[in-house]
């Protein structure tokens, strides 16, 4: 990541708006803000399969779900944050990989520049080519602060996306059991 670009970067915006640079309290901020996006983009150097490589065998091929994840992204149109919370189910094909590494993979992809759509996928599909279950569903519930602090403004809007692969694609059974182990 290249912290100069990104200071120099919030420098011309503080100008833009007609910010006084040298105020006390802006002096750190390009450097600041340079500072967390190394820790808030830090998706863009990170790799899912790196988190799904650790494999345990099971020989049951039974739902695992992981619900009430939360997680930060940025929405890549406004450069705002969305948030909330993530549920991952999938039916394993022999292997499982550790739970932690569930939300490891979202944060891989939620710590970029994102559409909630595409985070959804991404996630879904790192579990298909990473670990091949039979199948995966993810379900995405966020709040997006383009919505809420800006244009229509309407705080606690949430918008849900929902991917299905393998064998949740179309089977109602599978994604029934899926909301009830959600509690909906
Ligand atoms: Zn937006």
């Amino acid at each position: 990541m290249d912290k100069e670009k990104i200071k120099a970067g919030v420098r011309l915006i503080l100008d833009g708006i007609g910010e006084d640079l040298n105020r006390e309290g802006l002096l750190e901020t390009p450097d600041r803000i340079a500072k967390m996006y190394e820790e808030l983009a830090a998706g863009y150097t990170d790799d899912a399969a790196v988190h799904l490589q650790k494999r345990f065998h099971v020989d049951n091929s039974d739902m695992v779900l992981e619900k009430d994840i939360p997680f930060y992204s940025f929405c890549e149109h406004h450069m705002l944050p969305f948030y909330g919370t993530a549920a991952v189910a999938y039916i394993p094909d022999g292997e499982v990989v550790g739970l932690s590494k569930i939300a490891r993979t979202l944060e891989v992809y939620a710590k970029r520049f994102q559409l909630q759509e595409r985070l959804t996928a991404q996630v879904a599909d790192a579990f298909m080519n990473e670990l091949h279950p039979k199948g995966v569903m993810v379900l995405l519930e966020a709040e997006h602060m383009c919505m809420t602090m800006r244009g229509i403004r309407k705080p606690g809007t949430k918008t849900v996306t929902v991917v299905t692969r393998g064998v949740f694609d179309g089977s109602e059974a599978l994604q029934n059991s899926f909301y009830r182990m959600l509690g909906r």
